[in-house]
């Protein structure tokens, strides 16, 4: 069992915490033209690493506030919890975000305002 330290409440048991998934998902902006496949990439795959992974956790038995962690997927270690909205900070959390596929998508380039591929 988890122990997951809310940003706003503290430590508490993973019983109280649902798991939203890969953080970090940017949704293309619909002014900018990305192929079916580019918005499947989007929309259905998901990394899965086995190490290091960026993922949103909701304390649905407490505060109901989401907030993103980065969380080793050997180990179960929660290496670090931040904010929605920001990028993580430790080493591992920078690596981890630097090197996911998705940094070099078409739809991550199409979420940026601006941003063609
Ligand atoms: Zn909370």
């Amino acid at each position: 069992m988890l122990l997951i330290h809310c940003p706003h409440c503290g430590a508490r048991d993973e019983a109280e915490f649902s798991c939203g998934g890969e953080a970090h998902i940017m949704r293309p902006l619909a002014e900018n033209k990305i192929n079916d496949a580019q918005f499947a990439d989007y929309l259905f795959y998901r990394h899965n690493p086995k190490g290091v992974f960026l993922e949103r956790w909701r304390h649905a038995a407490g505060c109901r506030k989401w907030f993103n962690a980065v969380r080793d997927t050997v180990t179960d270690e929660i290496i670090e919890i931040y904010a929605m909205g920001a990028k993580p900070k430790t080493k591992a959390g920078k690596e981890a975000f630097d090197s996911n596929w998705r940094r070099a998508s078409a739809a991550e380039a199409a979420a940026k305002v601006g941003g063609k591929k």
